[in-house]
């Protein structure tokens, strides 16, 4: 009894006011943060991860693979362009099961930074002939118009950085937790539509902090994205920062800027922060955000530490109020909103300049070519009286300054070599990352798949008269931009009719860039085995074709 009115009595006590639990600290270093609150901002702390460079030329160059500190081998290494890649016969489904060492091979996949795409004959040369000596003939366009090497000897690196760095290309902040190759349209300064040439911009941004130990320490990736183009050709809205052509009616051509784009797993698109910017005062905004970032930024959670968490939590008002105040110390002009396009464009094809010449645009499947394949391209493009190649945040190579007459002798060797600028929408429109071949993260195969699927859908829907964007990943890291895909492919294992796991993709449908920019529908247990794909995509895209009223887009 006695037991039952002790506790009736306490039932009936007020409870005792709780103390509130303290906050958790986020490890902004604005706030205080400034001791590590994880391994990756351990060894950021310990050394300066551009460092690293005179290690690999002094030590682990000479003395090889085995002499490499892990710390700098799965940590600052990236910071000039380099990962181990993927050891040849792990299968996806062990992915997760094993630890990082497991995985790594004793080679590299190598990153070299084209800030903005912009290549010279010679550049694309070197590159060339650097797959072909070191790479065993390795060489993929990315999407964030860089070219990626693979099968990279430790020993080889330095003779590399020699090569590249004598024509004016370089790694440095290729990867790691700093400003990574800035994008830029792939047409800037020389497209009729352009409403700004960002090339100034772009280059004031590069030489003033790319390298920068002030910036060399960021809370993860941050990715810049600079266009003038009308089309948006830089997929502004999934950029860390983006600075987005626009006419202000009194001060004329700027640019507008988002921040706070990204996709992977926690997809989210950049914010407009209201502001006009002169393409002078471009790179100081760059600072200013990229300031912001470095020091309000997330530290303590890698899964939370992209710019786009601390937009979310403040909105545009609080960043453009802490951009201009605590940073800039002046107020920037208010500045209309960008139209937007229906559909962002990749500019392949062939295509007047504003000065008459001509400029192709190709497409390589899925972005993979080869150092013997970008050698005669360098051979052809010369051959037809250029000097200039772009690579494009769409996996395809642009060919500028051709004078009419040898536009069509030009796109006929292209074509030769398997790049061409007339392809089936399947080819243009389909992008895949580098999946189980060479990345750790993979959980499938992307590249040679998507390659396949290409060549079925060419031969079962060959006259497609809309662009329909598929996009195959082989992780949930979305470096294909699987949630902004019309059909956006991401890699997983699944089961098959008979209950075996196989390599599949959880299926996000309706994506988009532009006037529909979104993320695709990720429909509950709509998996597809790989085996069965273009099985599936012919269905979807018939049923489309069949259903649609007059205009309407896939993603609509
Ligand atoms: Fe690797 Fe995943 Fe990125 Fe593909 S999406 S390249 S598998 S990390």
């Amino acid at each position: 009894m006695a037991i039952a009115s002790q506790s009736s009595d306490r039932a009936q006590r007020p409870a005792a006011p709780r103390k509130p639990r303290p906050k958790r600290g986020e490890g902004q270093w604005a706030l205080g943060y400034r001791e590590p609150l994880n391994k990756n901002e351990q060894f950021k702390k310990d050394d300066d991860a551009l460092n690293v460079r005179a290690r690999i030329e002094n030590i682990y160059a000479h003395r090889g693979f085995d002499s490499i500190d892990p710390s700098d081998l799965r940590g600052r290494f990236r910071w000039w362009g380099l990962y181990t890649q993927r050891k040849p016969g792990i299968d996806g489904g062990r992915t997760a099961t094993l630890e990082p060492e497991e995985l790594d091979d004793t080679h590299f996949m190598l990153r070299v930074r084209i800030d903005g795409g912009q290549l010279t004959v010679a550049q694309l040369r070197a590159i060339a002939e650097v797959s072909t000596t070191y790479a065993r003939d390795s060489a993929d366009v990315t999407d964030r118009q860089n070219i990626q090497l693979h099968w990279i000897r430790i020993e080889d690196v330095p003779a590399i950085w020699e090569r590249l760095e004598a024509v004016g290309l370089q790694t440095q902040e290729a990867c790691g937790d700093c400003p990574r190759v800035i994008i830029a349209s792939p047409v800037a300064g020389i497209a009729a539509e352009e409403i700004i040439d960002p090339t100034p911009a772009l280059e004031e941004i590069a030489r003033r902090y790319i390298g920068s130990p002030d910036f060399s320490n960021l809370p993860r990736k941050y990715k810049t994205a600079l266009t003038g183009h009308p089309n948006h050709d830089v997929a502004p809205e999934v950029n860390d920062i983006a600075f987005v052509g626009v006419v202000h009616p009194e001060h004329g051509p700027g640019f507008d800027v988002w921040v706070g784009g990204g996709l992977s797993t926690n997809p989210m698109l950049a914010k407009r922060l209201g502001v006009w910017v002169s393409l002078e005062e471009a790179p100081d905004v760059w600072w200013g955000v990229t300031s912001i970032f470095r020091d309000y930024g997330y530290r303590r959670l890698r899964h939370r530490a992209r710019i786009k968490f601390l937009m979310a939590d403040w909105g545009p008002e609080k960043f453009r109020d802490v951009l201009e105040n605590e940073y800039l110390k002046r107020k920037l002009a208010d500045g209309p909103a960008p139209e937007i396009p229906a559909v962002p464009g990749d500019h392949v094809g062939i295509h007047q300049q504003k000065d008459g010449r001509y400029f192709v645009g190709v497409a390589p499947v899925v972005g993979r070519v080869s150092g013997t394949l970008l050698g005669k391209l360098a051979d052809a493009v010369e051959a037809h009286g250029s000097d200039r190649i772009r690579t494009t945040a769409h996996q395809k190579l642009l060919v500028l300054d051709v004078e009419q007459d040898q536009v069509e002798p030009l796109v006929a060797t292209l074509a030769d070599l398997g790049l061409h600028a007339r392809p089936s929408g399947w080819r243009r429109n389909t992008m895949a990352c580098t999946g189980l071949e060479y990345c750790k993260l993979a959980i499938v195969e992307t590249k040679a798949r998507a390659h396949w699927l290409i060549e079925e859908m060419e031969r079962r829907i060959p006259e497609l008269d809309v662009p329909i964007t598929v996009n195959l990943n082989g992780c949930p890291n979305s470096c294909a931009r699987i949630q902004v895909a019309d059909i956006g492919l991401k890699g997983q294992i699944v089961l098959d009719t008979e209950g075996r796991q196989v390599e599949g993709y959880q299926v996000h449908l309706g994506g988009g860039l532009g006037l529909d920019a979104g993320f695709g529908r990720k429909l509950r247990g709509l998996k597809v085995t790989a085996e069965e794909l273009p099985d599936y995509v012919e269905r979807v895209v018939r049923h489309y074709l069949d259903q649609r009223e007059a205009e309407e887009r896939f993603a609509q």
